[in-house]
């Protein structure tokens, strides 16, 4: 059985007086069974993680360097995110595609490089709009997973998110038939490559626009295990809600 995950992305949100919100988050959440999750600024990770220290709630970064030092101005490493208390990392987010010109190739390294020092690696896949209206999201989804996932990847390593780049921060959701859709298709490409036990293992989140009162229906989808949330992460009040819907 998979354990359930619901994941905070706070991208570049949040100063210290933000922290209140981590210990709302435990305080307020009643079911035990999922994984938390909470990926804040890089300016944060050292103190969230002291917050959550001895909690069911894991730290995460944003991302990290495909190497572990050297002259990378304004770059954080896979190291240095465990020496702060991290336990997972978001690998390739559409906004570190778009932002950063991060390619399938570039995250396959980030996240060889993360997984090889101990850190859990969300992996994000996405199709735009354009092309999913043009038909092409299971070959856009199926090329990135294969590009971006590194053959070192297990069960207990690795995590994919499915985000939608139009659905991310645009309170757009695709129709449960589209997400159950895309991810039966990551659970098989999976299966193909890394054979069943592994694939069986591993979670699938979906993410974009995920809110109190969408999350129940999209948890109710095949092969859901979850979800990456950005915008509703950011106060206990909206992730709570969006916990508790993950029976
Ligand atoms: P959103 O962002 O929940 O604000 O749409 C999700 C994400 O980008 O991970």
């Amino acid at each position: 059985m998979r354990r359930k995950l619901a994941a905070g992305n706070w991208k570049m949100n949040g100063l210290t007086t933000q922290l209140v919100e981590l210990d709302n988050i435990l305080k307020s959440n009643e079911n035990p069974a999922v994984d938390l999750l909470i990926c804040p600024p890089a300016t944060l990770i050292a103190s969230a993680a002291k917050h959550a220290r001895g909690s069911a709630m894991m730290i995460g970064g944003q991302d990290c360097h495909v190497n572990l030092s050297g002259a990378h101005t304004g770059d954080i490493s896979a190291e240095m995110l465990r020496d702060s208390g991290a336990l997972a990392v978001i690998l390739g987010h559409s906004e570190r595609r778009q932002d950063h010109n991060e390619t399938d190739q570039i995250v396959c390294k980030k996240t060889q490089t993360a997984m090889e020092n101990g850190l859990i690696s969300v992996v994000c896949l996405g199709e735009s709009l354009e092309q999913r209206e043009s038909g092409e999201t299971l070959q856009v989804i199926g090329a990135q997973l294969a590009g971006s996932v590194p053959d070192c990847a297990t069960s207990d390593t690795l995590v994919i998110a499915y985000e939608p780049i139009w659905a991310i921060g645009t309170g757009l959701v695709p129709s449960l038939e589209q997400i159950a859709e895309v991810h039966d298709f990551i659970r098989e490409k999976l299966t193909e490559r890394f054979g069943t036990d592994m694939a069986n293992g591993v979670r699938i989140l979906y993410g974009g626009s995920v809110k109190p009162d969408n999350a129940a229906e999209i948890f109710g989808v095949s092969n859901v295990d979850g979800a990456l949330v950005g915008g509703a992460s950011l106060s206990a009040q909206d992730f709570c809600p969006i916990i508790s819907a993950l029976e």
